[in-house]
């Protein structure tokens, strides 16, 4: 296994922010994987997998921890009969293609969402009203106490939500999908992603949804709209003009520029509506306070 180290962040995370990566490991195969956590494990180093970075912010002072891409056997899709299974570093535009290919429907939802498997697990990622635990059958779990298969029940998904925690990596996993004609599918992606471009940042960089929408009528986006906050600028990053939930990496942004953005939107939606903006984003690296 080839170790990495100083590897930058900026270049594994959609944003394009990020310090170094203390070590930094592209384990292609499932026994290549383990050796890599048995790495770490020994050396009593954190281990962080990173799938398309489409959901992070990693510290500009870097990352102490093995932080891992699955490539390789480990990014691979195939399918059976209604279920298609997929290494957990495959993009969700290759198991999109590979489901609707093989005349399976479910995976539509995702075609917005620009992650991975293992990325979407954790996160149970969801968009038009599915979501991750509405597709999973199972994925197989790596970390330092072994390696076996986990339902969704043990996976503890819930709104944006698993109980996966630091260490644990989603090597693969198995979606139960339903026949559907691929014209259907086809159409219905278009459709689907007609109607992202016309309300969110597609085209900038970005690291999606900043905060979970919490319950109630509003949602994060229109709060900080209504705080005055779309627009709003420190350093170079921006509160997306387009939705107030995406913070744009307008010019050279740093991960401390985009964690004062949060701070302030959490800070005007606190006094203005009463509410605690929970982050949807995961911080990679020391957390900072109030965000
Ligand atoms: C333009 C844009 C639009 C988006 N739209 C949506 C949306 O509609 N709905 C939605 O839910 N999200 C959305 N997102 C956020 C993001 O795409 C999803 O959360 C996605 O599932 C993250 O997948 P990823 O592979 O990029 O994970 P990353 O962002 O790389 O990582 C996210 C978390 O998952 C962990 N992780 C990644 N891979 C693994 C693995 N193999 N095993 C264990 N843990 C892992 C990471 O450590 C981190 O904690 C959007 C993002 C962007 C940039």
């Amino acid at each position: 296994m080839h170790v990495e180290t100083a590897f930058p962040l900026s270049r594994l995370t959609t944003i394009g922010t990020g310090g170094p990566a203390a070590a930094f490991a592209r384990p292609s195969t499932l026994a290549e994987l383990e050796e890599a956590v048995g790495w770490a494990t020994e050396r009593g180093m954190e281990v962080v997998t990173v799938g398309l970075g489409s959901n992070v912010l990693a510290s500009d002072e870097g990352v102490d921890a093995l932080v891992l891409r699955l490539g390789g056997e480990l990014a691979l899709v195939a399918t059976y009969d209604d279920a298609l299974e997929a290494g957990g570093g495959a993009t969700n535009a290759v198991c999109l293609h590979r489901a609707r290919a093989a005349g399976l429907g479910g995976l539509e939802f995702a075609c917005a969402i620009p992650g991975t498997a293992g990325g979407g697990v954790r996160m149970n990622a969801g968009a038009y009203g599915s979501d991750w635990a509405a597709i999973l059958e199972c994925a197989l779990v790596v970390s330092a106490d072994g390696s076996g298969w986990l339902d969704t029940a043990e996976l503890g998904l819930s709104y944006r939500h698993s109980s996966l925690g630091t260490g644990q990596v989603v090597a693969r996993v198995r979606y139960r999908l339903a026949p559907r004609p691929p014209a259907e599918i086809r159409a219905e992606v278009a459709e689907l992603v007609a109607r992202r471009k016309a309300t969110q940042p597609t085209n900038k960089r970005t690291f999606g949804s900043v905060f979970k929408n919490p319950a109630g009528e509003l949602g994060a986006g229109r709060m900080i709209e209504l705080s005055g906050l779309k627009g709003h600028r420190i350093g170079g990053a921006v509160i997306s003009p387009r939705h107030a939930n995406f913070i744009e990496n307008a010019e050279r942004a740093t991960s401390a520029d985009c964690i004062a953005l949060m701070a302030e939107a959490r800070r005007r939606v606190r006094e203005q509506f009463g509410v605690e903006l929970e982050r949807e984003v995961v911080l990679l690296g020391p957390d900072s306070a109030g965000v």
